[in-house]
């Protein structure tokens, strides 16, 4: 678990005064390094060894800092999350193997039998699960609104609730959720609120200025952005963090040292691929809206978005995924996908190359065609994650595919 603890860092962005492209480069890196090197070292140790027993026993009870067993702790795993934790502005973070291991690691963390949840029914489709299957499991009430109904959701908050969660925009239909107003509606019922930021990354959006208490990733999308490492991470106020990674150290999916070194090394470059990922993306959201082979385009940047006043609101830049869909439906999907030249048909997103795919390989492969029909989710609809090429190449690239629809 990563804390603010006054530690000699470069972080601290209110402090420092420093912007969001140094402290991604710079931030959280001090005490992980070590020989002189100028970079994180990978520190493949499982556990850390001490000289006396009073040393080792003041640092397995938190009395100093220090590292015992890589399961709870580990250098390289400390200053991923001390990035994520400055570029979020949290005051700890802790990580995980996986996004669904910050999400389902943060719900069982916090929630106890008994417990009723607010959330919307266009999470992503593993929290999904989470949400219909395993919590009810367990005994914890779980109520799903309408995405887009913001008075609903406070409704359904007002009726009492421990825990609100939210992700804003969604996937795959880039719906946008008010977090402010909602964070306003969670607190009033004395409710802790957790925002999945997935998509926006913490260039676009800082969800704990917005009133959230936690933020999640799956860091496996943007934060890794190079489609190669696995992982999760969760910011917030020590006290809550501290539980979660209480639940995490024990049940044991934690993230591995070489994740977080590939991860520390592509924070980065986040605000640069992030600014030419929102460049490249609402240039091509533009170009769709005028295509007649296309039905649809869900991109928060669009002035047609129904939520475009909130995006615009809470949002620096509207991010690299968008989705849309196509005249002729799934038999239509179908005969352009394939024809893409330089779009992986895969179910990752947020990398530096462009991905394309239909919720039933990606979001939404966790669930059953009657669950995404109930989730509003078309078969035919294309989910195209934006990358950092030449966006005139993607445009051309879509528009040679456009050709058989
Ligand atoms: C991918 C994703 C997750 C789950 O992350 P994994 O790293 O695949 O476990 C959670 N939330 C959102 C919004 C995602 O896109």
């Amino acid at each position: 678990m990563s804390k603010d603890a006054g530690r000699s860092d470069a972080g601290r962005s209110g402090r420092t005064g420093l912007s969001p492209a140094t402290l991604a480069v710079r931030a959280g890196e001090d005490a992980a390094r070590a020989h002189r090197a100028t970079q994180v070292p990978v520190v493949y140790s499982a556990a850390f060894g001490y000289e006396d027993v009073d040393t080792w026993v003041d640092t397995a009870l938190g009395r100093r800092e220090g590292h015992i067993y890589t399961r709870n702790t580990n250098p390289t795993v400390a200053a991923f999350e001390e990035k994520v934790r400055i570029l979020e502005g949290g005051e700890a973070a802790t990580s995980f193997a996986t996004g669904m291991a910050a999400v389902s690691n943060t719900l069982f963390g916090l929630l106890t039998p008994g417990d009723r949840v607010v959330s919307v029914k266009d999470t992503y489709g593993g929290t999904n699960q989470l949400f219909v299957d395993f919590l009810p499991r367990w005994g914890v009430e779980v109520e799903l609104c309408d995405t887009t109904d913001f008075g609903q959701i406070e409704a359904a908050i007002a009726e009492g609730c421990r825990l609100v969660y939210l992700e804003s925009p969604t996937n795959p239909t880039l719906k946008v959720m008010d977090i402010a107003r909602l964070s306003a509606a969670a607190h009033e019922a004395g409710a802790v609120v957790v925002t999945d930021n997935t998509f926006a990354t913490p260039i676009n959006q800082n969800p704990l200025a917005l009133g959230s208490d936690l933020v999640l990733h799956s860091a496996t999308k943007f934060l890794g952005g190079h489609a190669d490492a696995l992982g999760g991470v969760l910011c917030g106020p020590a006290e809550l963090i501290k539980k979660v990674y209480h639940y995490r150290e024990i049940t044991g999916s934690s993230m591995d040292p070489m994740a977080a070194w590939l991860m520390v090394r592509s924070l980065k470059t986040l605000v640069l691929r992030v600014q030419r990922q929102n460049e490249n993306a609402l240039a091509i959201a533009r170009w769709l809206s005028e295509q007649p082979q296309v039905e649809a385009v869900n991109y928060p940047g669009l002035e047609s978005h129904l939520h475009h006043d909130v995006a615009a609101r809470q949002m620096r830049g509207y991010g690299g995924m968008l989705s849309f869909s196509l005249r002729g439906g799934f038999a239509a999907v179908k005969r352009v996908l394939p024809r893409l030249r330089l779009a992986h048909l895969a179910a990752n997103l947020g990398a530096v190359e462009t991905l394309a795919g239909v919720p039933a390989t990606t979001s939404h492969v966790e669930c059953t065609v009657e669950e995404r029909a109930a989730m509003g989710i078309p078969e035919g609809l294309v989910r195209y994650s934006v990358g950092i090429e030449d966006v005139g190449d993607l445009i051309a690239d879509l528009d040679q595919a456009f050709a058989v629809a």
